[in-house]
């Protein structure tokens, strides 16, 4: 039997938290429903962050709880290598239907940290099939977010994450495009296209011949909302188009209609090669992720004798079905209630709300797209990341969820969102910085 209050927190070794910290002051949730969580203490938290950006339908669906019900008891497993199962087709299918134009093959995966190992690989293979066995570099991004796994974490730009481990070589990166002058931009901020020039330079430092694949993510969340700047993304797309680079987008949090579109590259217009995805893919409620590839990238594998495994790549629960039957039903909300649309409506209020703190205490910048909005703070002196995580807390206390990286407070809530949710997180917001120190 599930316990509310577990009496003894020491086995759990708990992800990316402070684990002395959070054991002597545990925040446990016990059950969830719509735009809300409950605490263990019997207290409702309105949900600002969609769970880790990843519950884009709202909390306990019925229609994705009783697909899983179903499903669990019908199919429970079944192999995923060189055996099928209706479903994976099914959901395979139904992406296609909602990724942009081209993007026609699906490879599952179970997280977004799986789906960037499998783009990563994906790249390289792609090029040794078409005999280009030399392009090995990949290009990341300062400040980017790409997961924990190794290629992930050589890739991504986060120094926390990357300090101590050994890095996959020939791997370089991009300036970040998080700039001064940009402080307070609504939507997509005007200053830093020519940031993309950095891979033009890169082609020609270490040959444009050698370079595999570029990976960004359009919208970088982990490292607190950063935006592409006006004509950033475009620019990438010309240079890898110039070299023969194939440009990955990581699309783990901007996926399934967290910028007002179905991907950011429809949001954008700029199309990449290969999509990573997860999160949004089943609204959180069974881990899944998935790469989406174009027609030229799948089709350069499909050569030699047929019997042969044509990538040898794939994860034992590629594709489960209980994972595929949370998808299908999280894409059915997706569609019947129009929520990626939705997202975009509701887009000019929450930026209002988000920007109406610009002149709470503390506050240097408020950004926003689609449903997400973040605010930084001022750091204090000597103790980076301490006030905002103050203010996290406080706010807990209050009965919002709000997410924190560094100094900057990120929003993203599910999509089903209602404009008295955002005066609330807003308002509880500005009271709470009211009281931070
Ligand atoms: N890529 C991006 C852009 C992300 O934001 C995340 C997670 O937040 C990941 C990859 C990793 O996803 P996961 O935690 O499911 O492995």
């Amino acid at each position: 039997m599930a316990l509310d209050r577990p009496n003894d927190l020491s086995a759990f070794w708990m992800p990316f938290t402070a684990n002395r910290q959070f054991k002597k002051a545990p925040r446990l949730l016990v059950s969830s429903k719509d735009m809300h969580y409950r605490s263990a203490d019997g207290r409702d938290i309105l949900d600002g962050t969609a769970g880790l950006w990843c519950c884009n339908a709202g909390h306990c669906r019925s229609k994705i709880t009783e697909a899983v019900q179903k499903q669990v008891g019908e199919l429970d497993y079944a192999p995923a290598f060189q055996m099928g199962h209706p479903l994976a087709f099914e959901l395979a299918s139904s992406l296609r239907d909602m990724a942009p134009d081209g993007f026609d093959h699906v490879f599952f995966t179970n997280s977004g940290s799986e789906s960037v190992e499998t783009a990563l690989k994906i790249a390289l293979a792609y090029h040794q099939a078409r005999g280009e066995a030399q392009r090995t570099r990949l290009v990341g991004r300062e400040k980017g977010y790409h997961g924990v796994n190794f290629g992930g974490i050589s890739v991504g730009g986060i120094t926390n994450n990357k300090r101590i481990f050994p890095s996959l070589p020939n791997v370089s990166h991009l300036p970040a495009t998080h700039l001064k002058e940009n402080a307070f931009s609504r939507g997509q901020p005007e200053h830093g296209a020519d940031l993309a020039d950095e891979l033009e330079r890169q082609a020609q430092i270490y040959g444009p011949e050698t370079i595999a694949a570029c990976i960004v993510e359009p919208v970088a969340g982990s490292a607190g909302v950063i935006l592409p700047p006006k004509g950033y993304l475009e620019r990438l797309r010309e240079i890898c188009d110039r070299h023969g680079i194939l440009l990955i987008f990581d699309e783990v949090i901007t996926g399934f209609g967290r910028v007002g579109a179905p991907f950011a590259a429809d949001r954008f217009g700029v199309s990449p090669d290969l999509i990573t995805c997860a999160k949004g893919l089943t609204s959180g409620v069974i881990p899944m992720g998935a790469v989406l590839a174009t027609g030229k990238i799948h089709d350069a594998f499909m050569e030699g004798p047929e019997h042969v495994i044509e990538f040898f790549h794939g994860y034992t629960y590629s594709g489960s079905p209980v994972a595929c039957a949370a998808g299908l039903a999280t894409l059915e909300i997706y569609r019947e209630e129009g929520l990626f649309d939705r997202a975009r409506d509701m887009e000019d209020y929450w930026a209002d709300a988000i920007h109406s703190l610009k002149d709470a205490p503390h506050v240097i910048d408020t950004r926003n797209l689609g449903l997400i909005g973040a605010i930084e703070l001022e750091p204090l002196p000597g103790e980076p990341t301490k006030r905002a995580f103050g203010a996290f807390l406080k706010a807990y206390e209050r009965g919002i969820m709000i997410r924190t990286t560094g100094d900057i407070i990120a929003m993203s809530p599910p999509l089903i969102i209602e404009k008295e949710h955002i005066d609330q997180l807003v308002g509880t917001l500005r009271d709470v910085l009211n009281e931070t120190e």
